[in-house]
């Protein structure tokens, strides 16, 4: 497992999961900063001012002005970032019953909250979800707690 030790802004994480996304479609071309300010709904200065960061830490790498492309760890951190994003939108609406469009946002907030210790218990705990005896005894446990436990 690679150590991801440089901890990025909630803001720093979004842009590396955007070009991340973008760059599924066309791996070798590279991604353009026009397209992540589109994709981010933000000004193409916030996105070269972004693009500045993600550099000096090693996860993007940009020719003068010219195409974006991601670095190993890049590809590491931003496909980390997006696959749980998917896992928590997925199941905010699979699973909850949340509207779609709200489910989008607050997985966009909760993928920056959560660890990836916590995310490989979860997917772990879904897997063997199918164990509904040990789902009954922790609803029961959860009405018996204390309020603020
Ligand atoms: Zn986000």
């Amino acid at each position: 497992m690679m150590i991801l030790d440089y901890d990025l802004s909630h803001a720093h994480e979004d842009y590396l999961e955007a070009i991340y996304l973008l760059s599924e479609d066309s791996v070798d071309e590279g991604v353009k900063s026009v397209d992540i300010a589109h994709q981010l709904n933000v000004s193409k200065a916030s996105v070269n001012k972004a693009l500045n960061v993600l550099k000096e830490a090693g996860y993007v790498e940009q020719e003068h002005y010219g195409k974006i492309t991601l670095t190993p760890e890049g590809i590491e951190y931003g496909k980390e970032v997006l696959d749980r994003h998917r896992l928590l939108r997925s199941f905010l609406i699979h699973q909850l019953g949340v509207d779609p469009e709200v489910a989008n946002d607050e997985a966009c907030e909760m993928e920056h909250a959560i660890s990836k210790d916590t995310v490989d218990k979860w997917i772990a705990y879904l897997r063997r979800c199918s164990d509904c005896e040990k789902n009954r005894e922790f609803l029961a446990k959860i009405q018996e707690a204390p309020e603020n436990n």
